[in-house]
C-alpha cells in the first residue's frame, strides 16, 4: 500500500476527534512530500537537528511535533517553530522551552511526558512530581510556555492487558491534573501497533509512524 493509502485507511479508522501525527523519523522528505500531498500537515520528529532541517526545506503550513526526548542544550534550534513538545520530563528542560519561547516572543505548546510504563528505561516525571510543578509558583511565573495535556509510552510487549492498564493510567493522571490547570486537553498515545487500544483508553493524539511509512532502517 502507497503512504496515501495507509493515512486514509488509518483516518478512516479513528474518531474525528483523535489527531493524527504522522511519525516521520528517518524517512526522506520525498516521503514526508507524499503525505502533505495526501492532506497530512502534523509530522512528528524524534531528534531536532532532523526536524530543524525538515522543517527549512518543507512547505511552511506543516505544524511540527517533537515526540522524542529533548535535550536542552539544543531546544533554541526548534524554538522558532515548533509546534508541540511532547516529551517535558522535568521542569528545568520546561524553564529552557520557556527561556528560548520568550526570545522568540512566543508561546510553546507542551506536554507533560508521565511514566507509564513498567520498564525502566521509558522516560517520564511521576504524577507526584507533575503535580508538585503544577502548583508551583516557579512554574506559574513562566509566560512562554503553556502545557496543553500529558504524553505517554506503554511498555513494548504484547499483553494487552498490561499495556491498556498503563494506558488507563495515563488517562486518570489525565484526569487529575486537569482538576489543577484546566488549560489540559491532549492525551498523547498510542503508536502503530497499540493507537487502537490507546483510543479505547481515552487518547485523543496518536504518534504512528510505520503503519503510514514503513518499516523503518535505523
Ligand atoms: C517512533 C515513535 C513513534 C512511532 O512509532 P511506530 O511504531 O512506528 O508507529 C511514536 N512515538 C514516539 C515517541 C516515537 O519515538
Amino acid at each position: 500500500m502507497s503512504i496515501k493509502q495507509n493515512l486514509e485507511s488509518i483516518k478512516a479508522s479513528i474518531p474525528e476527534n483523535v489527531t493524527l501525527v504522522a511519525v516521520s523519523k528517518t524517512k526522506p522528505e520525498s516521503d514526508l512530500m507524499e503525505a502533505y500531498n495526501a492532506g497530512q500537515r502534523i509530522f512528528g520528529e524524534n531528534k531536532i537537528q532532523e526536524m530543524v532541517d525538515k522543517h527549512a526545506s518543507l512547505p511552511k503550513d506543516i505544524s511540527w511535533h517533537m515526540i522524542g526526548h529533548v535535550q536542552r542544550n539544543k531546544v533554541k534550534y526548534m524554538a522558532p517553530f515548533v509546534s508541540l513538545i511532547h516529551g517535558v520530563d522535568s521542569f528545568k528542560l520546561l524553564k529552557e522551552i520557556n527561556k528560548e519561547a520568550e526570545k522568540e516572543s512566543r508561546v510553546i505548546d507542551c506536554l507533560i511526558q508521565i511514566k507509564i510504563a513498567e520498564e525502566d528505561s521509558k522516560f517520564g516525571m511521576a504524577k507526584t512530581d507533575a503535580i508538585t510543578m503544577l502548583q508551583s509558583e516557579a512554574f506559574k511565573q513562566l509566560q512562554n510556555v503553556k502545557i496543553t495535556g500529558v504524553m505517554g509510552m506503554a511498555t513494548f510487549t504484547d499483553d494487552e492487558v498490561q499495556v491498556t492498564a498503563e494506558f488507563n493510567r495515563l488517562k486518570s493522571v489525565f484526569d487529575e491534573l486537569k482538576t489543577i490547570n484546566n488549560h489540559l486537553e491532549i492525551i498523547s498515545m498510542g503508536m502503530s501497533g497499540d493507537y487502537e487500544l490507546a483510543i479505547n483508553c481515552g487518547s485523543n493524539m496518536i504518534r504512528v509512524g510505520s503503519s503510514i511509512f514503513g518499516e523503518r532502517n535505523y
